[in-house]
């Protein structure tokens, strides 16, 4: 079943014109009504605007306000991909999204990105007060009637996330795999777990993560209200817990991270947030002492682990973590295929499917599979083209690069990943995007990045360098200057923490950097 997602919100502005869609930390809140007022006012400006090129991807800049909404619906309604842009992407890495989508605008929530930029902002940016301006405007029925929105087969969203090769990739999702995936989740087991009732979701990632998108589809399509933190709330924990006592919050979507970090403190129970009842948890690996320690504090609450890569629309997986997978000795599961989708898990190198119980790469196939990563067919090629065709039936496949093993019930579990992604604190990263921004700061040489695990899972990076000067010195002072230099950039959380200094690097048998015995290197020390 599908859901029409711009219809299934524009609905509630007709059956609950009063209730609030979104809400923040800092008091912004924005209802259905207002929402829909908004968004066509946008769209029919956005149409009129010559200097807007007709149906490019837009650049939708901020963080978590009602105004960045109404954009995104703007942009769908007027037949343009939206591309969010958090407010985590330095200066290099937003220069460089929009050099990659060639024609476009900026929709600048924040009216930071011309000072940002400078110079190298070469496209027309509009602040917040020409868009705040621009949605009040009273939409004209004939440009309402006039408006040709995104069609099934037209990209939905772009969502630039880490690249192998230093520079951010975008993956391409269709309207078809949005209205597919809304109308999977509003029928799913997290759903049925709500029995019908209304919902406040804590939107917990930003929008630039498609964990984010799992609540828009599931709540904004319902006429849920959503609640996320902004400014100051979201980097303390302390005024995040304070906004929690105001929310409401009945059903939570983040990574187990995020919970982990909130459970640390003992304040984080249901003395704050009393009203929770489920949470839906996605994009790491989910361990069974962050679901024990949350139904400690939170008694009654269920848990749900959800399993997805950007690049087939946001989760394809899911399960509740009942209490006899917690008493089993293995990990915990990421769940059932999702409905309309299949998955497959084949032996990598052959490419081949692999009988159940044994690991195999997991490769997704049907139309929740992203049209491929913008502009870059080299890297489509690989990703979305390595299916063998008998298996494909003639559907969009994609090779996500995770180990997994499928049940005989057709429960799947996660193992790894066969290559150098990681998820560090909920964020994914290629190790790669590290290391090339690394080699090209004048002092290093070479770069090596590695992961230090603690607790099953990873804590920090470590990043190993050999100087391009290997008489200059290497302390302190360097490793600034190279944290400095990286935060121009990449986002803070890909800095590794901690930086190592060698004459060179034990290389393996093809003349490669030899991960292994560096990774010996860093526990050693
Ligand atoms: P992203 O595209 O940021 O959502 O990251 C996708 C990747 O995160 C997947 O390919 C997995 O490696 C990892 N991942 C997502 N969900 C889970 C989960 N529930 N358990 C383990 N790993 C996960």
């Amino acid at each position: 079943m599908e859901i029409d997602f711009i219809d299934a919100v524009d609905e509630q502005a007709r059956r609950t014109p009063d209730a609030i869609a979104f809400r923040n930390s800092r008091g912004e809140s924005i209802t259905y009504a207002a929402l829909k007022r908004e968004s066509d006012a946008l769209a029919c400006w956005i149409a009129g605007n010559e200097d807007i090129p007709a149906r490019a991807p837009l650049v939708v800049y901020g963080h978590k306000a009602p105004i960045m909404l109404a954009c995104f619906l703007g942009c769908l309604k007027s037949g343009h991909a939206y591309v969010p842009v958090d407010v985590v992407f330095p200066r290099e890495r937003i220069a460089s999204i929009i050099d990659q989508l060639g024609p476009t605008v900026v929709f600048d929530t924040l009216g930071t990105i011309p000072a940002m930029l400078g110079d190298d902002l070469a496209v027309p940016c509009f602040d917040e007060a020409e868009l705040s301006d621009a949605a009040r405007q009273p939409a004209a029925e004939e440009a309402l009637d006039a408006l040709v929105r995104v069609q099934p087969d037209d990209t939905f969203y772009i969502l630039f996330t880490s690249g192998s090769t230093g520079t951010p990739k975008g993956v391409q999702i269709t309207r078809e795999c949005i209205d597919n995936f809304t109308g999977w989740l509003c029928g799913s087991v997290y759903a049925q777990a709500a029995n019908g009732e209304p919902r406040i979701w804590f939107n917990r990632s930003p929008f630039t993560f498609d964990v984010s998108i799992t609540d828009l589809c599931a709540g904004l399509t319902q006429g849920d209200t959503m609640f996320a933190l902004e400014d100051e709330a979201e980097k303390s924990l302390a005024l995040a817990f304070e906004s929690f006592t105001e929310s409401g919050v009945t059903d939570w979507v983040s990574t187990p991270s995020f919970v982990d970090q909130c459970l640390a403190d003992e304040a984080f129970s249901a003395a704050l947030l009393p009203n929770l009842k489920r949470m839906l948890l996605a994009g790491e690996v989910l361990r069974p002492e962050t679901v024990r320690l949350a139904q400690r504090r939170f008694p009654g609450l269920r848990v749900f682990n959800a399993y997805g890569p950007t690049e087939s629309t946001n989760l394809v997986t899911m399960c509740e973590i009942l209490p006899s997978m917690l008493e089993q000795d293995r990990s915990l599961p990421i769940g059932y295929a999702k409905e309309g989708s299949t998955l497959l898990v084949l032996d990598p190198q052959t490419m081949r499917p692999v009988p159940d119980g044994e690991h195999g790469e997991l490769v997704v196939v049907g139309n929740t599979v992203a049209l491929g990563y913008w502009k870059r067919e080299d890297l489509t090629e690989a990703a979305f083209h390595a299916c063998p065709a008998d298996l494909a039936n003639g559907m969009r496949t994609y090779r996500t690069g995770d180990e997994v093993t499928r049940d005989p019930d057709g429960l799947y579990y996660y193992h790894g990943r066969y290559d150098l992604q990681i998820k560090l604190h909920g964020y994914r990263i290629e190790l790669g995007d590290i290391e090339a921004t690394l080699c090209a700061l004048p002092e290093v040489h070479m770069a090596c990045v590695l992961p230090a695990w603690r607790d099953g899972s990873i804590s920090h990076l470590v990043a190993l360098v050999v100087p391009a000067d290997l008489d200059a010195p290497r302390g302190f002072a360097l490793t600034k200057k190279l944290k400095r230099d990286m935060r121009e950039v990449v986002p803070t959380y890909m800095v590794p923490r901690a930086f190592k200094y060698v004459d060179s690097f034990p290389l393996n048998p093809s003349g490669k950097a030899d991960r292994k015995a560096l990774a010996a290197l860093v526990e050693e020390r």
